[in-house]
């Protein structure tokens, strides 16, 4: 494919960011958080990436990307972190994914799918919530959702229990750890109860990098690994990681404007000096936010900032490149690095009021994902 706007994505420093995070939680695992087509920067090869620098294991949120994985020649271990659709068990079970339970509608179900599938042994995970109030067993029938599993057992099998953590980006917050202590007293419920699971797990990237506390026999970790800050209050401990993913386009139109003349939908943008607009081949139907220009988007040509003027629309968006000389073809890059210059997708998702993650993801299948 060759068209003039593509998402580059370095799977070094993928391997890079997995081997730093993995030295972090040591001897707890690390497992990549490839959900969501890894973050917009492609399940297959991230996971690829990920396992050849040490992740033990990978992380989805719905079967679908667990089948993709498996299609895509991936045979490590991974697990579905909430639960699913019934009608989703069956190809959960038949293609090796560890499931997440916290309802005994869902230990039913999935037993049933194992069953009519012949075999026995499925690993489960139990889910707890000790505070994000998302998804998950209270805390109180934890051990009643663990009988259940125990009950249908061999069909089942309780292998690991877990948490999940809403505000580990907040070092300071006391959250964290109050709920760590809730999680504790849930394990000691279950052992109790004779429920002794091998794996135990809480934390997220920011959980893993500001919690010690919290990895446990192993970390999931999504964002850090792909080289972005989980938030403000961890970019030091963030410091180290990589940025993997960058978005580039070549300029495919250039042209004099006169001061007065005006720009782009709306035509809310006038120029006040004579300049050199730039057009690029990417809009927001790739997942450049419409109102980016409004707020202070830039756009690195010839290795300088130059802005983006008038909205942007959705397949192209102009860039006013001052006296510079640019080309029809030149590279431009919208996040990444270019001669001194870097744009990050923090900082678009901090003059949009957004995290990282929301930038990532947001890039569409319409933009081709190199790897380099
Ligand atoms: C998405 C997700 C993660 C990964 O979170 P990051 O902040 O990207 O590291 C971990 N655990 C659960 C349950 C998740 O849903």
């Amino acid at each position: 494919m060759s068209r003039w706007a593509w998402a580059e994505v370095d799977l070094g420093a993928i391997e890079h960011n997995v081997r730093e995070l993995r030295a972090s939680v040591a001897p707890s695992e690390l497992w990549a958080v490839v959900k969501a087509d890894a973050y917009g920067h492609g399940a297959v090869p991230v996971a690829a990436a990920a396992l050849r620098a040490g992740a033990a294991g990978l992380c989805v949120a719905l079967v679908q990307e667990g089948v993709a994985l498996r299609q895509g020649g991936i045979d490590a271990p991974v697990l579905v972190l909430s639960e699913q659709p019934r009608e989703e068990l069956p190809a959960a079970v038949v293609h090796g994914l560890i499931c997440t339970v916290y309802s005994h509608a869902q230990v039913d179900a999935l037993a049933t799918a194992v069953v009519a599938a012949g075999r026995t042994g499925q690993p489960v995970h139990l889910k707890v919530d000790t505070g994000m109030r998302r998804v998950g067993a209270e805390p109180a029938d934890a051990v009643a959702v663990a009988d259940a599993i125990r009950a249908a057992g061999p069909v089942l099998h309780l292998a690991g229990v877990f948490t999940h953590l809403p505000v580990a980006d907040e070092p300071d917050d006391p959250f964290t750890a109050d709920q760590l202590r809730r999680f504790d007293a849930v394990l000691d419920g279950l052992a109790a109860a004779g429920h002794r699971p091998p794996v135990v797990h809480a934390a997220n990237s920011a959980g893993l990098l500001a919690h010690p506390g919290a990895r446990r026999s192993l970390a999931r970790a999504g964002i850090a690994i792909y080289g972005i800050s989980p938030g403000p209050g961890v970019d030091q401990l963030s410091a180290g990681l990589q940025p993997a993913l960058s978005l580039r386009a070549r300029v495919s139109h250039v042209k004099q404007v006169r001061a007065g003349e005006r720009i782009s939908y709306g035509l809310r943008h006038t120029f006040v000096a004579d300049t050199t607009v730039a057009t690029l081949p990417i809009g927001y139907a790739d997942g450049v936010p419409r109102r980016l220009s409004s707020v202070g988007g830039e756009v690195l040509v010839g290795g300088r900032r130059r802005p983006i003027v008038g909205v942007v629309t959705m397949d192209q968006l102009m860039v006013d490149v001052g006296d510079a000389p640019v080309a029809i073809g030149d590279e431009a890059v919208l996040i990444g690095a270019q001669g001194d210059g870097a744009i990050t997708a923090a900082e678009w998702a901090e003059r949009l009021g957004t995290i990282g993650y929301e930038i990532v993801c947001g890039i569409s299948q319409r933009v081709e994902r190199r790897y380099t």
